[in-house]
């Protein structure tokens, strides 16, 4: 682990590639060749993998816990009122206890998924930097976009195809 050595490492995921033969990155499959650098990272610079995790956690698991819950929701409302909850007639704090507790904890992170989009942008600007020194401005544009993918997806779904259940809960 000389700091002096040359570095080594994946493009694709910053895997350390020192000491292997000519293939593929053991972790995410890319190609790479010793002999020609412009297929390796050299400098000693790697993505931070806890920033790798929190995008994961702010960016992608916390959209899909936000539609997984909100449609736990309305289901819970559909089992307990034997039809579907209408916007402005079904108050979800007026439902049983199941529903509420639901509709609550998917409220709280929506309420807070400002925060989580931010969190994921900021801890996107290091990889994204860390590419962009290496690569080119688009490839650095992509990791945001990547990081982000998430909740375009979740704003999209949510808003074109199920605005009654977001409409049902904030009721
Ligand atoms: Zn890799």
């Amino acid at each position: 682990m000389g700091e002096s050595g040359a570095m080594m490492s994946c493009m694709g995921c910053g895997y350390d590639l020192r000491s292997l033969p000519k293939g593929r990155c053991p972790e995410c499959g890319r190609a790479f060749d010793p002999a020609d650098a412009k297929t390796y990272r050299g400098e000693l610079r790697n993505v931070n993998p806890r920033a790798v995790w929190i995008i994961i956690i702010f960016g992608l698991a916390w959209p899909i816990a936000l539609i997984l819950l909100s449609y736990a929701a309305w289901w819970c409302g559909y089992a307990e009122l034997g039809r579907w909850p209408v916007e402005s007639l079904d108050d979800p704090k007026g439902m049983g206890q199941p529903t509420r507790s639901i509709v609550h904890v998917a409220l709280l992170l929506m309420y807070f998924s400002p925060c989580a989009l931010l969190a994921t942008l900021i801890f996107a600007i290091e990889p994204a930097v860390i590419i962009w020194e290496r690569r080119s401005f688009f490839a650095a544009a992509r990791v945001v976009l990547i990081a982000i993918a998430g909740w375009i997806s979740l704003v999209g779904f949510f808003l074109l195809a199920q605005s009654h259940i977001v409409g049902w809960m904030l009721d």
